[in-house]
């Protein structure tokens, strides 16, 4: 992997601080710990805003809304870190843009991709993830929720919960049980189902946050089209796992990281003892820095996937382990800073919309809101469970009677 800026490189990085010197004020908050809301009207007329610039959607097509460009690792990197440097919102990342638009390029129908890219990307759309249930969280093969074909359309009829987003997202995509038949992983399919069909109820859950961030939702006779399903019937784990697989990357972003990185040395020099601030010395310092050489670590680890990604290569084990090493990371991140805060954080107030410049608030929103993410999308030890069987060869644990 080449890092070295072309020209063509150095003139998009001077492209991109041009723009955000001329439009950065119009960028909504960058968002902390809040109640993670629908996107505002500042936020959807940003996320239009780079689209056209090329800063969101770059490489989704032009057939589909996007900006149509060659995947390039550098850009992709270069436009990232400008962002992140300026403080400025990088538009819209929720579950529908991260995790279904990518999963509808890779196997979605054409309909699907013309019909659901567009609004999402542009933020119109909102998503959720309609996966876990009471009984199925990190063995997701053995939901029980299922859709049975009457009258020409599929009737859904069981549970999902921990489902973020529900309180407000248009659409779900939903893992139900179609062909009760077959092998379980053999028996699932993947459906697009609109949240205002008759026969959904979703219930809010509180968090630790004091947000309800996410929902159990109940459907009952949920009635949709046979052309809701993704790659067609009984592919719902094929398709199930693309999402996954954009799931842990989102999850485990190095973006992220990097921008929390940069808040946090913000953190330590505003923060002062006897009138020294905190990164002039030793321990913070050191703490610090180590973790400025994971955070470098976890980005350089990105972009060699994400170049082997666009030549086609299987990363296989550099892939699997994102997820787990960035998450557990940004917890680490937010723990520095919450004891860098010491008393001041403690009067934490719950509330919405809690932009950066709240700083106590959403560091400690963030902190609590992070250690869910170590469990979302497949908790930490089942990601070693992963790494050690797919990545490393080791032996398979038992599975229960009747897995595959
Ligand atoms: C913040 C957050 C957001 C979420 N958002 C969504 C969402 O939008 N949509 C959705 O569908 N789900 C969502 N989830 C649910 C998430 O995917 C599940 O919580 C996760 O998969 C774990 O499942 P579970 O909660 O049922 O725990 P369980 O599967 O019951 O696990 C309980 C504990 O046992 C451990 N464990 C289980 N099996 C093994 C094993 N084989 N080996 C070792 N340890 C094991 C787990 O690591 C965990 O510590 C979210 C969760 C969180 C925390």
């Amino acid at each position: 992997m080449d890092l070295t800026l072309s020209d063509r490189h150095r003139a998009l990085q001077a492209e991109v601080r041009c723009f955000i010197a001329r439009h950065g004020h119009l960028s909504p908050p960058v968002g902390g710990g809040g109640g993670r809301v629908r996107p505002d009207r500042r936020a959807l007329d940003w996320q239009a805003r780079l689209i056209e610039a090329g800063y969101a959607a770059r490489f989704v097509p032009r057939a589909y809304g996007g900006h149509g460009a060659a995947p390039d690792v550098l850009e992709a990197a270069i436009i990232a870190e400008e962002f992140t440097r300026a403080g400025v919102s990088p538009g819209i990342q929720g579950q529908g843009i991260r995790m279904l638009v990518p999963t509808l390029l890779e196997v979605g129908s054409e309909e699907q991709r013309r019909r659901w890219i567009p609004p999402t990307i542009r933020g119109e759309v909102i998503w959720c993830q309609g996966y876990s249930e009471p009984e199925a969280g990190s063995d997701l093969a053995s939901l029980r929720t299922r859709a049975d074909v009457v009258d020409g359309r599929f009737v859904i009829n069981g549970q999902k919960i921990w489902t973020s987003s529900a309180h407000f997202a248009d659409m779900m995509f939903l893992l139900c049980r179609t062909e009760p038949d077959r092998p379980r992983h053999e028996g699932l399919s993947y459906l697009l189902v609109p949240m205002d069909a008759p026969g959904i109820e979703v219930r809010p859950l509180p968090t630790m946050t004091g947000h309800a961030t996410f929902n159990e939702v109940f459907l009952t006779d949920v009635r949709v089209p046979l052309d809701a399903v993704v790659l067609g019937r009984g592919k719902g784990w094929q398709v199930a796992n693309v999402t996954l697989r954009h799931e842990r990357l989102l999850l485990g972003d190095a973006a992220k990281l990097a921008h929390r990185l940069h808040r946090l040395r913000g953190l330590l020099e505003r923060t002062r003892v006897d009138g020294v601030p905190l990164i002039r010395m030793p321990h913070w310092r050191e703490r610090l820095m180590r973790l400025q050489g994971e955070v470098l670590a976890m980005k350089c680890h990105q972009m060699r996937l994400l170049s082997e990604a666009a030549r086609g290569q299987d990363s296989g084990l550099g892939l699997l382990v994102v997820k787990y090493a960035g998450t557990v990371l940004a917890w680490r991140l937010t723990a520095l800073a919450v004891d860098a805060l010491g008393d001041a954080g403690l009067p934490y107030e719950p509330h919405d919309d809690v932009a950066e410049d709240d700083e106590p608030t959403t560091w400690y929103a963030d902190h609590m809101y992070d250690l869910g993410l170590i469990i979302g999308g497949g908790s930490s030890n089942i990601q070693k469970n992963i790494i050690a069987e797919r990545g490393l060869g080791m032996p398979r644990e038992p599975r229960p009677q009747g897995g595959a």
